[in-house]
């Protein structure tokens, strides 16, 4: 689609409205988490334990494999998402029923052969509903933000025959008492992780609950994440959380911290270890490289300093015009970086890596300060490199290459160019 069909789309327009109101709510609740903290030390810890943990991913990665296995928890590595699908379509049988969580790894890998031979069923709210609106997410931390009350009721009446009240309660409350009796007869239960830590936690935070339920209820808990996950500590875990709630959602903390370190167990009968006392018998972790080594093989590795909190998106102009349109799959700056990388250059280039202002903007509002105008400009020496720059910089270069200017015509003194060009 062109960017003036996207711009001028329902879609987009939609999501703008959507977007304005929770900007401003996100804005107050954040500033008000923030006066309770010492920002600037959170900064500076979020910055240690990440820059260490990507220099030393190799040992943090093999420590972390090495405990958690000690603890029951059987780890898989897959070097691209093909190779995680595959560990994917072994692990679950066909025809069983799928619960899911958010989770922006699973969305890149792309579960589509699953969704062929069993049913999957979201279960964060906002994913639910973008779900049954046959739509996709347009922000990693609130993915229904442009769906609006009065379509979600139209499309729960046609799908499921429901009518509900136009309010934010009713459709709360339906969505719970919908999944609810999914989540309880599910017997696969599949999320993404926000940390791991090398001593051996897997820790997934949330707001709703749905999460406990999925890695709670079901008899098998499968988790997919990248390496990038990866810090020493569940110290350093739960600072990466407080920053993830404080940033991504406004609240100073997330309401549930889940912790995962082995299956669920018990003792209780003669000091006999069983597993899969109340929670699950197994448990799954399948760890995904998927270009990240590649990026920090590349001198790129600030890329993957990101912990996905979204907060840099709320302040990009590009992203507040065309949303999910800057990216794909992971958006603003940061995600065109990412992408490269996972999807390729000329995905990066399609989606938007030459849209970027080079404000500066998504930088200062980081909490780890990612350098996230110079990574683009990194990736745009790549993308040109591989013949790919936009239709403006071919121009820009063959007129300074015939005329000595990027006018392209011999300017007079002054006299202003027809076309201005700015890099
Ligand atoms: S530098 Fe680029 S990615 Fe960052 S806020 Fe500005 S336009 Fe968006
Ligand atoms: S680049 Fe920074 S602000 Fe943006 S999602 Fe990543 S950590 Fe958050």
């Amino acid at each position: 689609m062109e960017l003036k069909e996207i711009l001028e789309s329902e879609r987009i327009r939609e999501a703008k409205k959507g977007f304005n109101l929770a900007f401003q709510t996100y804005l107050t609740n954040r500033q008000k988490a923030l006066e309770e903290i010492d920002e600037e030390a959170l900064k500076k810890d979020l910055r240690r334990i990440k820059e260490y943990s990507i220099k030393n991913l190799s040992a943090l990665k093999a420590k972390a494999i090495e405990n958690l296995k000690k603890q029951g928890v059987q780890v898989f590595e897959a070097k691209d998402s093909k190779e995680a699908k595959e560990i994917l379509l072994k692990l679950i049988p066909e025809g069983e029923t799928i619960v899911k969580s958010k989770s922006n790894v699973i969305n890149e890998i792309g579960i589509e052969d699953l969704e062929k031979r069993n049913e999957i069923i979201e279960t964060d709210c906002g994913d639910f509903l973008v779900q049954i609106c046959k739509e996709s997410s347009v922000h990693p931390v609130t993915p229904a933000l442009h769906l609006t009350v009065d379509r979600i009721v139209r499309v729960v009446e046609k799908k499921f025959g429901v009518k509900l009240e136009e309010r934010p309660e009713e459709i709360v409350k339906w969505v719970r008492s919908y999944l609810r009796e999914k989540i309880s007869k599910a017997k696969i239960g599949l999320t993404g992780a926000n940390v791991i830590s090398a001593d051996g936690g897997i820790f997934i935070i949330e707001n709703e609950g749905n999460i406990s339920l999925v890695s709670r209820l079901p008899e098998k808990h499968i988790i997919v994440a990248s390496i990038d996950k990866i810090v020493p500590s569940m110290q350093d875990a739960i600072t990466i959380c407080k920053a993830l709630a404080i940033y991504g959602t406004g609240v100073s903390l997330p309401t549930y911290i889940n912790v995962i370190s082995s299956p669920s167990k018990t003792a209780d009968i003669q000091k006999q270890i069983v597993y899969g006392a109340h929670g699950p018998k197994e448990v799954y972790l399948i760890l995904l490289d998927n270009g990240r080594s590649k990026i920090i093989e590349e001198g790129l590795e600030e890329i993957l300093y990101c912990i996905n909190c979204g907060a840099c998106l709320y302040f990009c102009p590009v992203y507040r015009q065309i949303f999910d349109n800057y990216g794909y799959k992971y958006f603003g700056g940061r995600g065109v970086s990412l992408i490269s990388f996972i999807f390729g250059i000329e995905k990066a280039f399609e989606r938007g890596l030459f849209y970027c202002t080079t404000c500066s903007a998504c930088k200062e509002q980081c909490p780890l300060s990612i350098d996230i105008p110079s990574l683009i400009r990194k990736v745009r020496e790549i993308a040109v490199k591989s013949n790919l720059t936009t239709k403006t910089n071919f121009e820009m270069i063959e007129n300074l290459e015939s005329v000595g200017n990027p006018f392209g015509e011999t300017i007079k003194e002054k006299e202003i160019p027809d076309k201005l060009y700015c890099c």
